[in-house]
């Protein structure tokens, strides 16, 4: 058992670090952010942060790491395709529906 921080995300700017955060803290994995400014300041995050990192404890790491999958996989999809029996919509990296797990069809 290791409750050592351990680095999980580089996030390209704050903003993305804190919807990581928001989502890692949906699943119920703590969190917090480290950037070069963060470090001994306690008062206001700039916005502009250049270098912002997502950490985890150890032990949550191999569930963080699947949600950021998920995470990186919906960010970097722009093709998406519609589910014919759900009508969900799934990223196209996806070959069967995240909903209702139904092959997707190429000809729909
Ligand atoms: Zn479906």
């Amino acid at each position: 058992m290791s409750f050592e921080w351990v680095k999980a995300f580089d996030a390209e700017h704050s903003v993305e670090a804190n919807i990581v955060k928001g989502m890692l803290e949906h699943a119920g994995i703590h969190c917090h952010l480290r950037g070069e400014a963060l470090q001994g300041a306690l008062g206001e995050i700039p916005f502009t942060e250049a270098s912002v990192s997502v950490w985890v404890y150890e032990i949550k790491l191999p569930a963080a790491r699947e949600i950021l999958l998920e995470y990186r996989q919906s960010k970097t999809s722009t093709q998406k395709w519609q589910c014919d029996s759900c009508k969900q919509w799934n990223p196209e990296s996806f070959d069967l529906c995240w909903s209702c797990m139904k092959e997707h069809d190429e000809q729909a």
